[in-house]
């Protein structure tokens, strides 16, 4: 079986281990001679999966009981609303914009009414870095994006606060450690690019925020309904959640968080390095200290510009040696690689072999 390395965005690759378990078990789960697909939301069978999964991503992160797991739909897009329609106190939220995600939960937030204050950002550069900024101490919550998709920028540690920290970690979940004794709040990710498929969304929010029968917020958007019913108030996305079972499982064979977090570093120098040695024909879009370990946005340079025609060669270029996915985002265009935890170091290696050659016969 030929299969591509696949650098997409998101939905992007998922290990080949967890797609062969899930077609192994699609038609008969279990022995019980059923789909997961086919049974009740509300049987043992699924709640099993649905429990696992939680105690998964609790293992994993390490994640006090003061904190609540739940499997929501409406993408990562939706919380940019859920957020301040349930964390907001009416008086102000600080959020730093570091690119499109983050102006699009500000958009969403201030269409609530919120009282929304941007404390830094870097679109003076094309969103390329990581600003400098301090959040209020009386702020209702301080918002950030970790890792920002499209323009290939990444904050290496999160932000200390003494107002609840809001976390968008939708292209670095699961990727690496993080520490949920101290002041995150709430800490969400859509699990399509590093943890499943699309359709589902992680989200890890400290009990004590949460409150009960806010007004004017629908019940299936209260987080505390949410709660209280273990993310089944309606029939939730019952493959993607076993998808997401499976694929934590895996992270958990690999050795947990901190050898994946190893093996992004690992991943992502190869790459850096060798574009920083490419003699100015590769050019990062982010600058060096806001470098991301999971996207990695890159120029193809002649005489001084950014070609166009080139970048779209080395696409054209890529697919026929078996790489898909490297266009960068409409927005920003160029190439983009992303390399989640499902891109092994030989994935990357072969990318590299390949933008050694394709440099040489240009
Ligand atoms: N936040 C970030 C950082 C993203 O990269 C994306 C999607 N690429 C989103 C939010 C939106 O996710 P969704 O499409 O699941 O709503």
């Amino acid at each position: 079986m030929q299969r591509v390395i696949n650098f997409s965005a998101g939905p992007s690759s998922i290990p080949l281990d967890v797609l062969q378990m899930a077609q192994k078990e699609f038609l008969n789960y279990n022995g019980m001679g059923f789909s997961i697909i086919e049974i009740s939301h509300r049987s043992k069978v699924f709640e099993e999966v649905l429990n696992s999964a939680i105690e998964n991503v609790r293992e994993l992160y390490k994640i006090p009981d003061n904190f609540a797991i739940l499997f929501l739909q409406g993408g990562a897009t939706l919380q940019f609303s859920q957020v301040p329609m349930n964390l907001s106190k009416g008086g102000f939220a600080e959020y730093v914009n570091t690119g499109v995600w983050t102006q699009k939960a500000i958009k969403e937030a201030k269409i609530l009414g919120i009282d929304v204050r941007v404390v830094s950002s870097s679109e003076d550069d094309e969103f390329s870095y990581i600003p400098e900024f301090s959040f209020s101490d009386n702020a209702d919550y301080a918002y950030i994006c970790s890792n920002n998709t499209i323009y290939g920028t990444q904050y290496k540690h999160l932000p200390t606060t003494k107002c609840p920290l809001v976390v968008d970690s939708s292209s670095d979940l699961l990727s690496r450690e993080v520490d949920f004794n101290g002041n995150i709040g709430l800490f969400y990710g859509g699990i399509q690019k590093n943890a499943g498929p699309s359709g589902v969304t992680l989200v890890i929010v400290n009990k004590s925020l949460v409150k009960d029968n806010i007004d004017r917020v629908p019940t299936l958007l209260q987080y505390n309904s949410q709660i209280k019913n273990n993310s089944m108030l309606n029939t939730p996305n019952t493959f993607g959640i076993y998808m997401f079972n499976l694929t934590t499982k895996w992270i958990k064979k690999q050795g947990g968080l901190s050898c994946i977090h190893q093996n992004n570093i690992n991943k992502a120098k190869i790459l850096y390095d060798f574009i920083d040695n490419s003699n100015g024909f590769y050019r990062c879009h982010a600058r060096k200290d806001s470098r991301s370990l999971m996207n990695v946005s890159f120029n193809i340079i002649k005489d001084g510009q950014k070609s166009v025609e080139l970048e779209k060669e080395f696409v054209y270029m890529a697919e026929k040696d078996g790489m898909i996915g490297l266009k960068g985002h409409r927005i920003l265009g160029g190439i983009r690689a992303s390399i989640y935890n499902a891109i092994s170091l030989e994935d990357v290696k072969k990318l590299v072999e390949f933008m050694h050659k394709f440099q040489r016969s240009y």
